[in-house]
C-alpha cells in the first residue's frame, strides 16, 4: 500500500496471485506443470511449447506458500485498516478447483485447540480482530452476516431453515432484498445479523453457513461454483471519549468467495442455463469493470450494473482497501483458464 500522504490519489487495490500445488491425483498421473512462481520478483511465468508469458503482481504465492504467510503478509494490514474504522474487501477470484474456498475458509478449527495450519483468511481475520480488541481492552461489539449471491438473488446463509416451505430447495432459501437508503448506503432487508462475542461464535456461524452452501451444492449440482459468498464482519469500537462526546469507530471487512471464473467464458446456453450464465457473467464482469474504473480514477464507476457491486458499493473505492487474491492451478490442463485469470487479475492492477 502506498503512503497516507498520497491517500486521496492512491489506488487502494492490491492484486495477489496464488498458485495451488498439484493434487495427489495430478501427481500420480504425471500432469505437466506450466506455471512457475518467483515470489521474490513477484512474477508468474506461464510456459509450454506455444506460450511463454510473464505476469507481475503485488505479491505472488507459490504452491508451497502456507495459509499463515498469506494472512500475515497480505491480509493482516487490511485488518489493521478495519480496526481503524475503514471498510475493506478481500476477493478470491479464479477457476473452480484452484483454491478460492481453501484460501478464504481453509481447514476448520480443531476441537478446542488453536487454529490448524490450514485455517484460511476468515478464521484468521476473526481471531486477529478479537485478539487485538481484547488486548486493547476495547469497548466494542461485533456483528457477522453471511450471504450467497446466486442468479443475482441474495440468500441468507445464516438463516435457520424454514420448515414450512415445501421443497427442500425452498427451505434453503430466504429472500433478502437489497436497497439503498438514499445516502448511498446499502441496506439488506431480511438478512440476519448475528452478534458475536468470541471467535468460537464466529467459527460456529462460518461452519453453519458453509454447510448450508454445501447442501445447496448437492441439491443443485455444483451450485457453489456458480455463486458468490460474502462473509461480512462489522465492528463498532468505542473511542476514548472527549468530554461528553462519545466517538464510535465502525470498521467493516467483506470476505468474498467469488463464483468460478470459468463462468465468464461459458456464456453459451448449451445446457439451458443461459440466464444463469448471463447473470454470473454480469457480476464477475461488472466487478472487473468497477475495479478497472477505480484503478484508472475514472469519473464513472459502474456499481449499479450488478448486484454484487451494488452490495459492496460502500466497501469498494474511496478510502477503502480492496485485495484480490487470484487463484490458479499449475496444471497444463487448465492453461486456458489460467491465462484468462491472469489477464483479469492483471487488468485489475
Ligand atoms: P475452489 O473453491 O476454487 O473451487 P477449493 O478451495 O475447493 O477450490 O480447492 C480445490 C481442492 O484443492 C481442495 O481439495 C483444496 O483443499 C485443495 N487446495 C486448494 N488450494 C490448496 C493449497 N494452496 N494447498 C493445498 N491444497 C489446496
Ligand atoms: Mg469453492
Amino acid at each position: 500500500f502506498s503512503t497516507r500522504l498520497e491517500r486521496d490519489k492512491e489506488v487502494n487495490v492490491q492484486v495477489l496471485l496464488r498458485c495451488r500445488p498439484l493434487s495427489e491425483d495430478e501427481q500420480k498421473s504425471n500432469v505437466t506443470r506450466v506455471i512457475s512462481c518467483n515470489e521474490l520478483r513477484k512474477e508468474v511465468n506461464v510456459a509450454n511449447k506455444q506460450v511463454d508469458r510473464v505476469f507481475t503482481f503485488d505479491k505472488v504465492f507459490g504452491p508451497k506458500a502456507q495459509q499463515r504467510s498469506i494472512y500475515d503478509q497480505a491480509i493482516a494490514p487490511i485488518v489493521h485498516e478495519v480496526l481503524e474504522g475503514f471498510s475493506c474487501t478481500v476477493f478470491a477470484y479464479g477457476q473452480t478447483g484452484t483454491g478460492k474456498t481453501y484460501t478464504m475458509e481453509g481447514g476448520m478449527r480443531k476441537k478446542g485447540g488453536d487454529l490448524p495450519a490450514e485455517a484460511g483468511v476468515i478464521p484468521r481475520a476473526v481471531r486477529h480482530i478479537f485478539e487485538t480488541l481484547e488486548a486493547q481492552k476495547a469497548d466494542y461489539s461485533m456483528k457477522v452476516t453471511f450471504l450467497e449471491l446466486y442468479n443475482e438473488e441474495v440468500t441468507d446463509l445464516l438463516a435457520q431453515e424454514d420448515s414450512s416451505r415445501a421443497s427442500s430447495e425452498d427451505k434453503q432459501k430466504k429472500p433478502v432484498s437489497l436497497m439503498e437508503d438514499g445516502k448511498g448506503c446499502v441496506v439488506l432487508r431480511g438478512l440476519e445479523e448475528e452478534v458475536v462475542y468470541s471467535a468460537n461464535d464466529i467459527y460456529a456461524l462460518l461452519e453453519r453457513g458453509s454447510s448450508k452452501r454445501r447442501t445447496a451444492d448437492t441439491l443443485l449440482n455444483k451450485r457453489s461454483s456458480r455463486s458468490h459468498s460474502v462473509f461480512t464482519i462489522t465492528v463498532h469500537i468505542k473511542e476514548e471519549s472527549m468530554g461528553d462526546e462519545e466517538l464510535i469507530k465502525c470498521g467493516k471487512l467483506n470476505l468474498v468467495d467469488l463464483a468460478g471464473s470459468e463462468n465468464i467464458l461459458r456464456s453459451g446456453s448449451r445446457d439451458g442455463r443461459a440466464r444463469e450464465a448471463g447473470e454470473i457473467n454480469k457480476s464477475l464482469l461488472t466487478l472487473g469493470r468497477v475495479i478497472n474504473a477505480l484503478v484508472e480514477h475514472s469519473s464513472h464507476i459502474p456499481y449499479r450494473d450488478s448486484k454484487l457491486t451494488r452490495l459492496l458499493r460502500d466497501s469498494l473505492g474511496g478510502k477503502t482497501k480492496t485485495c484480490i487474491i487470484a487463484t490458479i492451478s499449475p496444471s497444463a490442463h487448465s492453461l486456458e483458464e489460467t491465462l484468462s485469470t491472469l489477464d483479469y487479475a492483471y487488468r485489475a492492477k
